[in-house]
């Protein structure tokens, strides 16, 4: 059984993370949670053509939603982390849920 990786920020860090481990060869669980209701994206999102409305905020994404999915990677926006429990390796989310993690980002 591998190591359930959970990365908190579902940032340009958070995502290339995520995107780093797998490329490494990592195999195991790894959950993306961010407060964001969006998958991680250009931030901040200025280039011209949005602004203009010629492009739509989906081309802004830093990768389409399947990635996510394709590389196996748990992505759960719209979470916020409220705490950290490190003795117990698990974190709250303001929702009230709980999640455990073997390693924490
Ligand atoms: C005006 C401006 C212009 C910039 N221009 C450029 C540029 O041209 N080129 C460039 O390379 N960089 C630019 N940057 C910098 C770039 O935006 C940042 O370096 C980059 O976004 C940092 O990514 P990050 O993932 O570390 O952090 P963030 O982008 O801050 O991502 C962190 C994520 O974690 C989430 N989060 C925070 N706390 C919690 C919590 N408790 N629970 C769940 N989720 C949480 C946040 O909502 C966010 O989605 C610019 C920044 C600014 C402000």
């Amino acid at each position: 059984m591998q190591d359930t990786v959970v990365i908190i920020g579902a940032g340009q860090a958070g995502a290339q993370v995520a995107q780093s481990l797998r490329q490494g060869g990592f195999e195991g669980p790894i959950r993306l949670i961010g407060d964001e209701t969006t998958p991680p994206y250009q931030r901040p999102p200025l280039s011209k053509k949005y602004l203009l409305g010629e492009i739509g905020s989906e081309a802004l994404l830093l990768r389409p939603p399947a990635f996510y999915t394709t590389q196996n990677i748990d992505l759960i926006p719209g979470a916020s982390v409220s705490s950290i429990d490190p003795g117990a390796q698990r974190l709250s989310l303001e929702n009230g849920d709980t999640i455990g993690y073997d390693k924490l980002v």
